[in-house]
């Protein structure tokens, strides 16, 4: 380790848990965070200042001023930019943390992309918030023997369980099913900038500790930082007839079971099935007479009263204005192209 590093994490390493033995594995190790909302960013940039060495960040969505109450890493010139979240995490990163290999990937963790994506991670951070892409990381890193930490929250209640293939359950041992109908969300129950940055905070604690030593304890930890209430339980045993762990069966990995269309949790659509290059210029020149148009570099937003469109390009879409998957395909198909 150089002198400077042995000097910038200093505390990090009085702190005999993890010692100069696990900061040079920090250093040295790579943990790809999925989602960099609220808990996503809140891993990245601790994660960073921690010194992990190599970090990839994966989201799909881009920076609205309704993030920043409680989405640490970006400000009000990224919501005016409509940078995508993980284009402005790489930038605000680098200020963080030079010495930091930061890579942000604008793109929806599908069951095309997830080796790709994670196959170089020691360890991956859960900073969605779905379902759908919960069990795709499930399925992958079980298979892979990957550890991955859950982590969701909304309202004022949070939870957290470290996903520890081979030794503890999975995360189908505990959810062998997706919850039936919607699902309170951010944006739907509302949540506060406290109980995110808690349950990241967990998470990365849960994340360090398991790379600079090996050892972490699968236990599931619950809190309500309003009502009151924080509790840590041992998980449950692997269940020997989890079709993930138990069975070896990967549905969500092989695409069987993804959904083509899902709901973001608020007013809109995110069509996701399309993956083929666009050509945002030429889609630019297309939709300028029909309605006002902004582009930048990462993406082209088109209002056609009272939608909105927010077309990527990667051929991706969030459609606005609607909770209708049929309208939305067809506005994806009237104005991009079937
Ligand atoms: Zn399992």
């Amino acid at each position: 380790m150089s002198p400077a590093d042995r000097e910038r994490y200093s505390r990090q390493i009085l702190f005999p848990g993890i010692g100069e033995q696990g900061q040079t594995r920090l250093l040295a190790s790579h943990v790809v965070i999925v989602g960099c909302g609220a808990l996503g960013s809140f891993h990245a940039e601790a994660l960073a200042r921690a010194g992990v060495g190599r970090l990839t960040v994966v989201d799909r969505d881009y920076v609205e001023p309704s993030n920043l109450q409680r989405q640490w890493l970006f400000d009000e010139s990224d919501a005016a930019a409509s940078l995508p979240k993980a284009v402005a995490a790489e930038k605000a990163l680098a200020r963080v943390n030079s010495g930091v290999a930061v890579t942000g990937v604008v793109a929806d963790l599908n069951p095309s992309n997830v080796d790709e994506l994670l196959a170089a991670a020691d360890l991956v951070l859960d900073g969605t918030d779905n379902f759908e892409t919960r069990y795709l990381m499930n399925d992958y890193c079980v298979s892979r023997r990957l550890p991955w930490i859950y982590g969701a929250a909304v309202g004022s209640y949070g939870l957290t369980m470290p996903i520890l293939p081979g030794t503890g359950p999975c995360f189908r041992c505990v959810y062998p099913e997706p919850p039936p109908g919607l699902q309170p969300s951010c944006e739907t129950a509302g949540v506060l900038g406290s109980i995110t940055a808690a349950v990241a905070a967990i998470q990365v604690a849960c994340a360090l500790k398991w790379i600079a030593t090996g050892a972490l304890e699968a236990r599931i930890t619950t809190l309500n930082l309003w009502d009151g209430g924080v509790r840590q339980v041992d998980a449950p045993a692997r269940d020997p007839d989890c079709p993930a762990c138990g069975k070896g069966e990967f549905p969500y990995l092989n695409g069987e079971r993804t959904a083509p269309i899902s709901l973001c949790g608020r007013n809109a659509v995110h069509i996701h099935e399309r993956h083929r290059p666009l050509d945002l210029h030429a889609l630019k020149l297309k939709l300028s007479p029909l309605g006002e148009v902004r582009a930048n570099e990462f993406g082209l937003r088109f209002f056609c009263q009272p939608y909105e469109m927010t077309i990527f390009p990667d051929g991706r879409a969030i459609v606005k204005g609607t909770t209708d998957p049929g309208l939305a395909r067809s506005l994806y198909a009237r104005f991009i192209g079937a």
